[in-house]
């Protein structure tokens, strides 16, 4: 039974993904042999883990493999598998869609500038598409395992494609490049040779190349030969295999085309085996926040492929590591819902979580990998302050912040700080702003300035949340400069039965808690304070946002006696201009928290008299 041709649209993001990438990846061409190979080899371990169950798809090709050939005469190469193959349904959904979730904003973000769109491509995963940089047309003929029909996809890449069914004998997937007359170099053998080597050496499965007879061979005569040794990688003793090898392995397992920062390879021997090899990428993937998007770590046991989301292995935390984790003892027929509570999985999981933890400790005496890592991965990783208990003291050592002496570096750790405070410091301080300015410019900061006491400044929408669950470090107590009252010493008595601390109290009565003489401040007449058990702004807005109800709070007022503007406003009489000023007192002091006064129009108005009588 075969249908007629049929004609497709390709979805509006292939399109746009198609053309970003032929224009942009260019430079990068010979990658699109690294991805189809990576295709075809996981084409192979679908159908070996499809066998389990259901042994007769193999038929008699049990063998599974990956064959490359040129036809110098009609100018293609193609790349074949004997592995699990599409249907016609599989094939249009696969080869004319991106399902994943965030891709339209993603490529609304691609800025056309051919350099920085290259970068970002990377974050994608580039995957088939990249065979058109390369092909003017591309045919792909497939035959899914245990299937008698076959199909045809055609494409130019210029925004359709076409569908047929085909009689084809061999099981799996040709894909056949048509190549374009400036990419004839991969109709060379040693041109595929050279970029096998370079990228796909350690693919598991044997990568054969047909190749026409050299010169004074007889006309039509085939050369084959096997590019590779075919053993999968993470099998190898560590000491025989290369960081180039490494990483090549990287690049196939994640798509990804930049170098990973850091990788570890471990056998574990005794009850319980089990290899790993873990990648730290060096850029994160565009939909690290999206929750239903696939992870990057691979589970074989017995060296066949179960799955490529093994996420059960490794806390949400640390999602963004990819790599492969081989355990020849679990069953073979493992679920995910097996896996979940599954006694060796939970002690693979446990073992696993400290050796990345591990690995990041060692990253950080790399100070500019690190900086790479914690700009990609640093917001991520502070989840895992409120997730894994058992290991926070180990992720708060892995974290960065920017601090009140250097502002302008995200780079000091809580061990730093501890090592460099003064003796007699007992605490660990923090300040939470909306912005590394806000924080930088609080006047919350003015005592410590004085004091040479050095305070973290953390201004991503995580950290107050992240904070909530952070209550100590090595013993030291974190504090919240901003909350309840410091202990800091003070220069002078805190003089709160003053009475323009009681006018202040009564005029301003409705919209503060409570109004206090301040040891915080040097240079500013006023500040918020937070009580000991309100929420700060950040965790408000987090909760408004997902539609919490949030209590009414009000802030304490802390004002500095000492400054000229509280000594002027105290030989201001009681009345309308009093309570005018002080209004503005608050409200100065709520903009320089980086929040909105109540009422701005109000505030406004205020500042305008304020104008026409200064001017
Ligand atoms: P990705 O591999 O990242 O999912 P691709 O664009 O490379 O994205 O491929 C899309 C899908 O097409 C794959 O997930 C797979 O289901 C299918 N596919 C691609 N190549 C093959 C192949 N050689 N054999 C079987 N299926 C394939």
């Amino acid at each position: 039974m075969s249908t007629e041709k049929q004609t497709h649209g390709f979805q509006a993001e292939v399109s746009r993904l198609l053309h970003l990438m032929i224009h942009s990846l260019y430079s990068n061409r010979e990658i699109f042999l690294r991805e189809l190979i990576s295709n075809a080899s996981d084409a192979c371990d679908k159908l070996r883990f499809a066998a389990l169950d259901q042994p007769e798809l193999m038929a008699d090709d049990s063998e599974p493999r990956i064959t490359l050939r040129i036809d110098k005469q009609a100018g293609t190469l193609t790349i074949a598998d004997n592995g699990i193959g599409m249907d016609e349904g599989e094939v249009i959904e696969n080869l004319g869609t991106i399902a994943r979730s965030g891709t339209e904003q993603f490529l609304a973000s691609l800025s056309g500038d051919k350099k920085k769109d290259a970068q970002l491509i990377g974050q994608f995963g580039v995957g088939f598409y990249s065979a058109f940089i390369v092909a003017d047309k591309v045919t792909v003929e497939s035959r899914k395992a245990g299937s008698d029909q076959a199909v045809r996809w055609e494409s130019d890449g210029q925004g359709e494609f076409s569908v047929e069914t085909i009689e084809r004998t061999e099981r799996g997937t040709a894909v056949i490049l048509h190549l374009r007359d400036d990419a004839k170099t991969f109709l060379d053998p040693f041109k595929v040779r050279q970029v096998v080597h370079q990228y796909s050496d350690h693919v598991a499965f044997p990568i054969t190349l047909v190749s026409p007879a050299e010169e004074g061979k007889e006309e039509g005569e085939e050369k084959t030969e096997t590019l590779n040794s075919a053993t999968a990688l993470w099998q190898r003793p560590r000491q025989e295999i290369s960081d180039e090898e490494y990483q090549s392995f990287y690049k196939h397992i994640s798509h990804d085309f930049q170098d990973a920062l850091s990788w570890s390879h471990n056998k574990v021997e005794g009850k319980l085996e089990y290899t790993s090899l873990l990648y730290i990428p060096a850029r994160a993937p565009f939909d690290l926040y999206h929750r239903e998007a696939n992870r990057g770590l691979k589970l074989y046991v017995q060296r066949v492929f179960i799955m490529d989301d093994a996420e059960q292995f490794l806390p949400q935390y640390l999602r963004f590591i990819k790599g492969v984790i081989d355990a020849p003892d679990l069953p073979l027929n493992v679920s995910r819902e097996l896996l979940q509570d599954y006694g060796p999985v939970q002690k693979i999981r446990s073992a696993l979580t400290k050796r990345v933890l591990q690995m990041l400790k060692k990253l950080g005496n790399d100070e500019e990998k690190y900086a790479t890592f914690w700009s990609q991965f640093g917001q991520v990783l502070k989840e895992g302050i409120a997730e894994d208990r058992e290991n926070q003291e180990a992720i708060a050592a892995l974290l960065r912040f920017a601090t009140s002496e250097k502002p302008d570096s995200v780079t000091t750790s809580l061990d730093d700080y501890l090592e460099h405070k003064p003796a007699d410091q007992d605490k660990i301080y923090y300040l939470l702003a909306d912005t590394p300015s806000a924080a930088q410019q609080s006047p919350h900061l003015e005592v410590f300035r004085k004091k040479g006491i050095n305070v973290l400044l953390l201004s991503d929408p995580v950290d107050e949340w992240m904070v909530s669950y952070l209550d100590s470090y090595k013993d030291t107590k974190l504090v919240n400069a901003a909350r309840g009252e410091l202990d800091l010493e003070t220069d002078s008595e805190k003089d709160n039965d003053h009475p323009l601390i009681q006018r202040l109290k009564d005029s301003l009565a409705e919209q503060v808690e409570a109004v206090r003489a301040t040891g915080r401040l040097v240079d500013s007449p006023a500040c918020l304070v937070l009580a000991e058990d309100q929420l700060g702004p950040q965790m408000r807005r987090m909760l408004e946002a997902a539609g919490q109800p949030v209590p009414e709070n009000k802030p304490v007022l802390e004002v500095n006696l000492e400054h000229e503007l509280l000594k002027s406003l105290e030989a201001v009489e009681e009345g309308d201009r009093f309570n005018d000023l002080a209004a503005l007192l608050l409200d100065q002091a709520m903009l320089a928290e980086g929040q909105l006064p109540k009422d701005p129009a109000a505030t406004a108005r205020r500042m305008h008299q304020l104008f026409a009588r200064a001017l």
